[in-house]
């Protein structure tokens, strides 16, 4: 049954790949009480679910599932989110049904699973459009954030496979990540994620730019490190002298795509000598006020540049990136950037939402689904994107909906994204389609199965509706269950006539 033998050791073979106990046993690193159990039942069961299909570069499909969850567990999800990841695409690409997932699985598994795959149904038709559908359904979905981690991850593997598709295909693919992705993944404060999918996406989208900034950093880079080792070594020298107490220091390299965005700002003229931040160190602390402890020791070692000290602890960026950045002459006056955080703002920086993810009262004890604090307040200010989407002036206006509350998003059959109230019927789907869509209307499919047209629509919905041309007009019974004003006056309208 069984037919991949894990053949490949980590670091060998396809990236990210695990073995079902190498995967265990780093989800035991962080979580030691973690169930377990239901990841090895859903590493074998897409293991088979997936035997035979190959990916286009010709490695078995499965390590596509492994790789979406072993991504997750580097950034220290819990099992629920791994089990669905391993799942993730048995339902679009494989035999397996809901129904068989939800008994094997349970609910929650199983619904996470079709709405990452009804993510992926989106089709990308333009970028305008595609943005305010993707924007809509993220938001949608934000009320379980897991669909969207899942979804991230996958992208970064199929990203770093990238290149055994065709090149129309593999522009598509980066840009779209690029311009929808990386920007989701920074708005959830996942550094990591977010640099990983720009880094791999940049080489497909500029190529030359690619290249050219690729031979600029690794001519100064080697420099730069060895510098930065020399910087590593003082501080904790001088640290421990001063009996100051800190967690870690390390260095941090530069991402090469925003590398060549820096570059681009017209001050720095491309001239990668006057980027202070090809690498910086990071001083990890105890807590916040070890951090203005730790900065005024580093200026006291170091003369710091002017302006260029940064409190992000005292004033958060919008994604709640905390940190204090402060550039200084470094040893032999080289200037060398320095950032100061605790170690939660650590796991923030790195993980963003997800680290909210440890806090597990969400995940097992309470029931009521209410998000914690911050999670809420994360939530909110998702609907703040402004930054991110600015060419789109529209977006604050068509994002008036109270999406938390009383929102509904379904789908076409094409794809498109409809935004309707709560409770809205298949009925209100039609005339917010199209009036004639209304008039004709004569019964409805919800996600492939023939639904009565006072149905409650759910997010997340596939509809679609069957029509009579030669209907004349709508039943006037429907304005007892439609909960739309257009449908209400459109039905109105018809009666008179
Ligand atoms: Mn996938």
């Amino acid at each position: 049954m069984l037919s991949i033998k894990p053949k490949w050791k980590r670091g060998k073979g396809p990236p990210r790949w695990r073995t079902v106990d190498e995967l265990i046993e780093q989800i035991q690193s962080y979580d030691p009480e973690a169930d377990t159990d239901i990841v090895k039942l859903a590493y074998e069961f897409a293991e088979h679910a997936h035997e035979g299909q190959k990916r286009a570069n010709g490695d078995p499909y499965f390590t596509h599932a492994v790789a979406t969850a072993a991504r997750l567990a580097d950034i220290k999800l819990d099992t629920t989110t791994i089990a669905a990841a391993l799942l993730h695409d048995v339902v679009e690409d494989t035999n397996c049904t809901y129904d068989e997932l939800k008994k094997e699985f349970g609910k929650e598994i199983a619904n996470l699973v079709i709405n990452v795959s009804k993510l992926s149904s989106i089709k990308y038709r333009g970028l305008e459009r595609y943005l305010e559908n993707i924007r809509k359904v993220f938001i949608a979905m934000a009320q379980d954030i897991r669909v969207v981690l899942i979804k991230l991850s996958d992208r970064i593997h199929n990203l770093s496979t990238l290149s055994a598709l065709r090149p129309e295909k593999q522009m598509r693919i980066a840009k779209e990540s690029l311009e929808v992705y990386a920007p989701i993944a920074n708005r959830l404060g996942i550094g990591e994620f977010k640099g990983e999918i720009e880094d791999l996406s940049f080489r497909y989208v500029y190529p030359d730019e690619f290249h050219k900034t690729q031979l600029m950093f690794q001519e100064h880079y080697p420099h730069a490190e060895k510098f930065l080792d020399k910087a590593s070594k003082t501080i904790k020298h001088e640290f421990n002298k001063a009996n100051i107490p800190i967690e870690s220091v390390h260095g941090r390299k530069k991402h090469l795509y925003s590398l060549w965005k820096k570059l681009q700002r017209p001050e720095l003229e491309g001239d990668i000598t006057k980027i202070h931040d090809l690498v910086a160190l990071r001083i990890i602390v105890p807590d916040i006020t070890a951090c203005y402890t730790a900065l005024g020791f580093i200026h006291k070692l170091w003369k710091p540049l002017k302006g260029r000290i940064k409190d992000y602890i005292a004033q958060p960026k919008p994604n709640g990136y905390q940190s204090i950045h402060t550039t200084v002459f470094g040893p032999h006056g080289r200037i060398i950037e320095i950032q100061i955080r605790d170690k939660e703002m650590h796991e923030l920086a790195e993980y963003g939402v997800a680290a909210h993810w440890h806090y597990s009262e969400f995940i097992k004890g309470n029931k009521s689904k209410t998000p914690p604090q911050k999670m809420y307040k994360w939530m909110k200010e998702l609907t703040n994107w402004k930054k991110e989407f600015e060419h789109d002036k529209n977006y604050l206006e068509t994002l008036k909906i109270d999406v938390f509350k009383n929102q509904i998003f379904v789908f076409t059959p094409d794809g498109d994204v409809v935004e309707l109230p709560e409770d809205a019927t298949p009925v209100d789907f039609a005339y917010r389609v199209h009036t004639d869509i209304g008039n004709k209307c004569t019964g409805a499919k919800v996600n492939d199965k023939i639904a009565p047209l006072d149905t409650p629509l759910k997010s997340g919905d596939v509809v679609e509706i069957i029509k009579d041309k030669n209907r004349k007009g709508p039943n006037p019974d429907w304005l007892s269950f439609v909960k739309t004003n257009s449908a209400q006056e459109h039905i109105r309208k018809a009666k008179k006539k």
